[in-house]
């Protein structure tokens, strides 16, 4: 089980193996995290995300880190909140399942994830958490991961404390 730290403040300034944006389709950048990741990786990264063909939601894509302090960006679609009728609840457990799948097949040590789609795309952020950690846990009891640390990178304190209660009842 890797450890999971919640951290705030930006991720694009994290020295971890990988980074995960919350992307959208296009994967040709956006507002929010994914606008921030861009800005702070330089146009190399929009240039090799116009070869990957974009990204359905819920999976996953990888990609060079360019002029961030990272090694990777794993790029990842989360679900726009229907009120929770389209499955968003699988789609978003889904973006962290093909996120931490991909850093494995790397070998990666450390990785870290913004809080998906609790921006733009209006997931209730209990909700959005609860699927967060659940999808973490579960993918820890049923891969033998290579990963050692995962952040859980956050701009607003609610969320942390939000995490951190989720964290402490699901021991
Ligand atoms: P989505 O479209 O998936 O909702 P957003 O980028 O709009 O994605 O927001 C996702 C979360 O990322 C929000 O909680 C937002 O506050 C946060 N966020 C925005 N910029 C950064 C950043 N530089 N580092 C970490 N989190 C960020």
């Amino acid at each position: 089980m890797a450890n999971i730290v919640i951290q705030l403040g930006d991720i694009t300034e994290l020295p971890v193996d990988a980074i995960v944006n919350a992307a959208n389709n296009s994967l040709l950048g956006g507002g929010g995290v994914d606008g921030a990741i861009h800005r702070a990786a330089g146009p190399g990264l929009l240039a090799e995300c116009q070869g990957l063909g974009g990204c359905e939601t819920g999976a996953a894509k990888l990609s060079q880190a360019y002029d961030l302090p990272c090694r990777y960006v794993i790029h990842t679609v989360g679900p726009v909140w229907h009120g929770g009728e389209k499955n968003e609840a699988a789609l978003l457990r889904s973006c962290y399942q093909h996120s931490l799948a991909l850093a494995d097949e790397l070998g990666l040590a450390s990785i870290a994830f913004p809080a998906i789609s609790c921006g733009v795309y209006g997931y209730p952020h209990t909700l959005a958490c609860t699927e967060a950690v659940t999808a973490l846990k579960a993918y820890f009891a049923n891969n033998n991961s290579s990963l050692q640390e995962v952040y859980l990178v956050v701009m607003d304190p609610n969320l942390a404390d939000l995490y951190q209660q989720l964290l402490r009842e699901s021991v």
